[in-house]
């Protein structure tokens, strides 16, 4: 079928070829590389391999917050404070409303409170 290429005569492990690749400079370059050095190592590669180069070249990617979501689209929020302290802000498209930080924790994310999580009154 295909011409082999030449066995990598001095191995490296799946781990070395991972920490390698991502040292190229962008996502494409490192998976094609890290598939060249498994090949060259006799292996082939896997989809959650792909995912590891894929998590380190965008690392936001996944940890994006439902506020993060609703900032990018640009919608509407609205903002109001139940008791003068705390700072609500709703987005109706989103259906979601967020707990804003505060003057007392202003380094912290915005809190997300999803609609089916309804408090229990006693
Ligand atoms: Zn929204």
């Amino acid at each position: 079928m295909t011409t082999k290429k030449p066995i990598n005569e001095v191995g490296t492990t799946t781990e070395m070829n991972l920490a390698c690749a991502k040292l190229a400079g962008t996502f494409q370059q490192a998976c094609w590389l890290f598939r060249q050095l498994e090949h060259a190592n006799g292996r082939g590669t896997g989809a959650s391999q792909f995912d590891i180069l894929k998590k380190y070249f965008n690392p936001n990617q996944k940890q994006k917050t439902p506020y993060d979501k609703c900032n990018g689209s640009g919608h509407k929020r609205t903002r109001f404070s139940p008791n003068g302290i705390q700072v609500i802000e709703e987005c109706e498209t989103c259906n979601l409303k967020w707990i804003m930080p505060t003057v007392f924790n202003p380094k912290e994310k915005p809190v997300t409170i999803y609609p089916t999580l309804k408090l229990k009154t006693v």
